[in-house]
């Protein structure tokens, strides 16, 4: 009960990628690269271990960004045609790759780093993927025109991955979908179909993640302009709580998220962001204990697992190893209370 997880990512090794820094390109190259990627993900798992977090991720270590990783490697994504969009409702611009033909996959995209991490840990593993939606912001299409009809291409793309990642040993896979608080309409209209196509016939552990995004700066400016209290999950709840995908990971720490909107979740598993990603400040025990406690009053402790806001990549590692800590210890308090 109470089993610790992460959204997905930690901060990379300085000799991987230059530190605090989103999309990092890496500081290797060649069979180096590869190594040193895998020794990244050794240690992310370690780290996770030593810290009390039953659920683990390999700290996305072998993806310079969380939507870049797939789309990286799919046919038809021109990487040599980059443009600067706005994304997420135009918060920030971004440079993103052209959909500049028919998408496929030319061969399982994640499937090695998944048996490399399956082969260095033995607790459960949980791997994260791009949502299709979140990948559709992300991009520049010129092909399909359709943001609709993208998202089920990618959809389609993701489950095929997804059922060779649990071949692979994966016990937990997570789609990310920050647009999800974004584009409040488009969930409804086809976020959610685009997210059960993505997760359809899927044996493992499913979760997605709806977050307000990174700790940076336009986000944190962004929040200042949703009022007092941040009700984007109402909407979206009730629908998640009627589509294939098994749990919600959310943002709950110093967030202005009424914590009672859980309720809305029906049968799904609630992963709780208890620590903040936005401040290099690290929880006490306690504070998570604190934010567990409010939620156990609204869900059933079995169904709840205390997680990050969102990705840690752009912390320092000694700040996320602390707050990685933090959330063991704070979710071991409560197992205690309760046990
Ligand atoms: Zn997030």
């Amino acid at each position: 009960m109470l089993e610790p997880t992460i959204t997905g990512s930690l901060p990379k090794p300085a000799w991987l990628a230059t530190p605090n820094t989103l999309w990092a390109p890496w500081l290797l190259a060649g069979r180096a690269l590869e190594e040193g990627k895998q020794d990244a993900v050794r240690l992310a798992l370690r780290d996770q271990e030593q810290a009390g977090i039953e659920i683990v991720t390999d700290g996305e270590q072998t993806r310079r960004h969380f939507v870049w990783g797939f789309v990286e490697q799919i046919e038809g994504v021109d990487f040599s045609r980059m443009v600067t969009i706005g994304i997420r409702a135009d918060r920030y611009q971004a440079d993103v790759p052209t959909v500049a033909g028919a998408i496929r996959r030319r061969a399982s995209i994640h499937s090695p780093e998944a048996r490399f991490a399956r082969a260095h840990t033995t607790r459960t593993l949980k791997l994260t993927l791009p949502g299709p939606m979140t990948i559709v912001d992300t991009i520049n299409d010129e092909h399909y025109r359709s943001r609709p009809r993208l998202a089920m291409e990618f959809a389609r793309l993701l489950n095929e991955e997804a059922r060779e990642l649990e071949q692979a040993g994966v016990d937990m896979i997570q789609l990310d979908e920050p647009a999800f608080n974004v584009y409040m309409e488009e969930v409804r209209e086809w976020g959610i179909e685009a997210l059960n196509r993505a997760v359809e016939g899927l044996t493992c552990r499913t979760a997605v993640h709806i977050c307000y995004g990174y700790g940076i700066k336009a986000n944190v400016e962004w929040k200042r302009t949703l009022g007092r209290e941040w009700r984007q999950y109402e909407q979206t709840f009730p629908l998640l709580a009627k589509s294939r995908v098994g749990g919600v990971s959310l943002e709950c720490a110093n967030s202005r998220v009424p914590i009672s909107l859980i309720g809305l979740l029906g049968d799904k598993d609630v992963l709780v962001g208890a620590i903040d990603v936005a401040t290099d400040t690290v929880e006490t025990p306690e504070q998570v204990a604190g934010v567990i406690r409010e939620t156990i009053k609204h869900v059933n402790p079995a169904r709840i697992y205390p997680c990050t806001n969102c990705g840690m990549v752009p912390l320092s590692r000694e700040v996320a190893r602390g707050k990685l800590r933090a959330l063991g210890a704070g979710a071991a308090l409560v197992r205690r209370e309760l046990s």
